[in-house]
């Protein structure tokens, strides 16, 4: 795979994201395997792993403000 962004080589990373769910509400998921450029530090998820999130997202309290969780 390469970087959509510059054409440069992709390397598994883990990192730890956040991502806003509603107006006030942020899950920041942690050891998350993403694909990052080494080139440009340009972020690629995968389809597996956006749709793992996804139900994380949907399953998560919305009404805490900042909740954090691990990827597994
Ligand atoms: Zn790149």
């Amino acid at each position: 795979m390469t970087c959509h962004n510059c054409g440069g080589e992709l390397e598994k990373v883990i990192v730890d994201l956040p991502f806003k769910v509603e107006h006030n509400s942020i899950i920041i998921i942690k050891q998350l395997p993403v694909l990052q450029c080494q080139n440009c530090s340009e972020f690629l998820i995968e389809d597996t792993v956006m749709k793992e999130i996804d139900k994380i997202l949907k399953n998560v309290d919305k009404t805490a403000e900042l909740e954090i969780l691990n990827y597994v």
